[in-house]
């Protein structure tokens, strides 16, 4: 490595020509080399943030994701009262009003996809 290297560049940062010693050198000086990984990390920051909300937005459209439940034939009182919107009590209610038919499995009272469509026909 010597020191006599004179080489024409032009900055990185403010665009200026300025002669360089080394051949990795980006910037004119100290200066624009601070700014430069000032504006870079700032840079990384926005990226980093961007990434994370990137990232919960997909939580969310997981967690709200009515796929799980529209891909179902048959459905618990949970997912029924998820499907239409609406709470396990109304659809619980429903059931016991005979407006709509649940067949008991275990503890658990399953309803047909279909006959939750047919209501709305
Ligand atoms: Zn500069």
């Amino acid at each position: 490595m010597s020191s006599n290297l004179f080489i024409p560049k032009t900055c990185k940062h403010c665009g200026n020509a300025f002669t360089a010693r080394t051949t990795v050198t980006k910037y004119c000086g100290d200066t624009c080399a601070k700014r430069a990984y000032k504006a870079r990390k700032r840079q990384e920051k926005i990226q980093a943030t961007l990434t994370e909300d990137m990232q919960q937005q997909k939580q969310v459209v997981e967690v709200h994701n009515p796929n799980a439940v529209n891909n179902k034939d048959f459905l618990s009182v949970t997912e029924a009262s998820q499907l239409i919107g609406v709470s396990r009590w109304t659809i619980q209610r429903m059931i016991q009003q005979g407006r709509l038919k649940a067949v008991p499995f275990g503890r658990k009272r399953i309803v047909a996809r279909w006959q939750i469509e047919n209501l709305f026909n």
